[in-house]
This record gives structure tokens, C-alpha cells and sequence, in this order.
């Protein structure tokens, strides 16, 4: 039996990439999506989509360094379909670069939205999920959660918040499931930001070996399917041939 029909599932970041492959395998499955970013012209697109194959999908503009924008998504997504039983705080930035080079408005942005976005996803969820004593809440961190490299150091730091913030909230919520998906390098839009050259020029070398989103979406998918007294507390994804 899947747990993963009918529940509604709140997807930040879901314009591009992992966000994105994410929403089409969990509507595929039955779930209802209701999914949020900026480029609301992706989102509209993504959602006529999944209604062409018979899924059910809303989208809704979101900005997740906002917390009334977060707070306005999950309660759009409840007026919709009642409640939200599943967050995936997956909207992230990384425009890498190195210490020295202080790009103090990237290193506040990746706190904004990589940080403070997830924060506000759990603070617009908890309170329901907590009364209801039942709910997902899945942090998209990165395998930068686990390792730090050079032009790294803010991004993997916000990285081992996410860490750290959903281990926290898994041992105060004991009737919350709390899962972290660290992916490794994956194709995506992800670093299109990135500013300094030669970083650009070392991602591409990285990206050399990536997965595809959608090996991410089925392990966001296996989390979730899983029976409600289950909670798969990390999965780490890489491509079998990298270290990253
Ligand atoms: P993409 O760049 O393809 O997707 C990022 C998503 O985040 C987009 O939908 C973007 O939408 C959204 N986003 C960015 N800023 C905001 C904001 N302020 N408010 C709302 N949404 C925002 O990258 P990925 O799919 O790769 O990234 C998804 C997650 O996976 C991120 O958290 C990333 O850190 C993580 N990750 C990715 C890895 C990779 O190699 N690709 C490896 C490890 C982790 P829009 O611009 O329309 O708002």
C-alpha cells in the first residue's frame, strides 16, 4: 500500500531541478502538490503538466526568505486540500565562491534562503502537524552537510544548519517524521549564480559525473512512502563514480 496517495505534499524550489522532478514522481504516485517558487511561469507550466497525466497539482509565488510568502503557500495549500501533510523545504542557492573574495551579499542570500527558508517552512507546518500529531517534514541539505571544500565554506555551512535544525526538530517531535535528502552533485540550474570564473569552471568539471533530479525524487519518494511509524531520517545520494 502506498503512503503516498492522497496526501498533500508542499514543494519549495520546485521551478527547476530537484523541486521540480520531485512534484511529477509524487503526483505520478497520487500525491497532491502544491508547489512553490518565484518563477511562477514554471510553476504554472509544471502544474498543467502533471493535470495533463492525470495528477493533481496547485502553484502558488513564494519568495522563502519571506515568512508570511512561506506562511501564505502552506495556507493556500490547506484551503486548497484541508491540510498539509508533508513540507519539502527544497528551495537552496549556492553561489560558491572563495572566503577571501568576501561576497558578503551571496553569503547573506545563501542564509536567506538556505537557512531562514527552511526555518520558515517548519514554523508554517509545526503547529498543525504537532496538533495532529502526525506529518513529514522534508529538508533538502546536501552532501555538503557531511563535507566542506574550498569556495564551499558558507554553502556547506548553511548546509550543516539544515543538518543540524532537522535533528533537532526529529528529537523534540517525536510524532513528526523528520527526513534530510543529501544529494550530490546533480544536474540542475543549481550554481547558475555563481559569480567568480574559475568556480563556475570547477562546477562544470563536477557536474562531469551527476545524477539526474530524478534519482533524488525517488529517494524523497521512499521517504514518504514509508509507514507512519518509519521515519528514514537521512538518505545521501551520489553519482556511484564521485566523491561528491
Ligand atoms: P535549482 O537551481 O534547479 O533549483 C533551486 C530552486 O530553488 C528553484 O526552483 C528556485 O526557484 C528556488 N529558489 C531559489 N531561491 C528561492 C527563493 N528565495 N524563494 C523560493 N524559491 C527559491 O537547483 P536544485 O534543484 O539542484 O536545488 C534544490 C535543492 O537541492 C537546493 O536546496 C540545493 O542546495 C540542493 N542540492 C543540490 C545539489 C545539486 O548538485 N544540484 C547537491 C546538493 C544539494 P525560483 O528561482 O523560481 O524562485
Amino acid at each position: 500500500m502506498s503512503n503516498i496517495k492522497g496526501k498533500t505534499i508542499v514543494i519549495t524550489g520546485a521551478s527547476s531541478g530537484i523541486g521540480e522532478a520531485t512534484a511529477i514522481l509524487l503526483a505520478s504516485r497520487g500525491a497532491k502538490v502544491v508547489v512553490g517558487a518565484r518563477r511562477t511561469e514554471r510553476l504554472e507550466k509544471l502544474a498543467a503538466e502533471i493535470a495533463a497525466s492525470g495528477g493533481t497539482a496547485r502553484f502558488r509565488a513564494v519568495d522563502v526568505t519571506s515568512r508570511q510568502d512561506v506562511q501564505a503557500l502552506v495556507d493556500f495549500a490547506k484551503a486548497e486540500f484541508g491540510q498539509v501533510d508533508v513540507l519539502i523545504n527544497n528551495a537552496g542557492v549556492m553561489p560558491l565562491s572563495m572566503m577571501a573574495d568576501l561576497k558578503t551579499d551571496e553569503w547573506d542570500r545563501m542564509i536567506d534562503v538556505n537557512i531562514r527558508g527552511v526555518l520558515h517552512g517548519i514554523a508554517a507546518v509545526l503547529p498543525d502537524m504537532r496538533a495532529r500529531r502526525n506529518g513529514q517534514i522534508i529538508n533538502v541539505a546536501s552532501i555538503g552537510a557531511h563535507v566542506v571544500v574550498p569556495t564551499g565554506a558558507v554553502y556547506c555551512a548553511t548546509k550543516y544548519a539544515v543538518w543540524a535544525i532537522s535533528e533537532g526538530l526529529r528529537q523534540e517531535n517525536p510524532d513528526v517524521r523528520v527526513t534530510i535528502i543529501s544529494p550530490g552533485v546533480v544536474a540542475t540550474e543549481l550554481g547558475h549564480d555563481i559569480t567568480d570564473e574559475a568556480t563556475k569552471g570547477a562546477l562544470t568539471e563536477w557536474r562531469k559525473t551527476s545524477l539526474t533530479p530524478d534519482a533524488i525524487a525517488r529517494a524523497v519518494a521512499y521517504a514518504v512512502e514509508q509507514p507512519d511509524d518509519v521515519d528514514v531520517n537521512e538518505v545521501i545520494v551520489r553519482p556511484t563514480a564521485s566523491a561528491f
